[in-house]
């Protein structure tokens, strides 16, 4: 299922969407200092990961879309395991999410939106 090839090995390993190969980010998405910071170019392809200026401002379509995932996804979970629990406890379980799970989404819509724009190219690694 998550042969190379694939957009979701580049988006799951964080791997450059070309040569998947390659890191796609600086750091860790939970060290601080590094948090989504995009390589410039792919070390091993040597793309760039920046098409054009302030490329990534449309990530942030991605990351609302995530941000709404998890509000189903808590919610359905709330509903099957606490289905009396009130909506408080509904609006701290997603936001205690959301404060954990924030570094993932925002280096996950960065990569899922890189993937929008750059195809794998076999091969390309000789
Ligand atoms: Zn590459």
């Amino acid at each position: 299922m998550l042969s190379k090839g694939t957009k979701l090995y580049s988006i799951i390993r964080m791997k450059c969407p070309r040569c998947q190969e390659g890191s796609f980010f600086n750091g860790h998405p939970y060290i601080l200092s590094t948090m989504g910071k995009v390589k410039d170019r792919c070390s091993k392809c040597n793309i760039k990961f920046s098409i054009e200026p302030s490329f990534y401002q449309g990530s942030y379509y991605v990351v609302y879309a995530l941000g709404v995932i998890l509000f189903v996804a808590v919610s359905v979970l709330k509903l099957i395991f606490y289905p009396k629990v009130g909506p408080g406890m509904l609006l701290t379980a997603i936001f205690i999410s959301l404060l954990v799970l924030s570094p993932l989404m925002y280096a996950l819509s960065k990569i899922i939106w890189a993937n929008f724009f750059i195809k794998y190219e076999k091969g390309i690694l000789k």
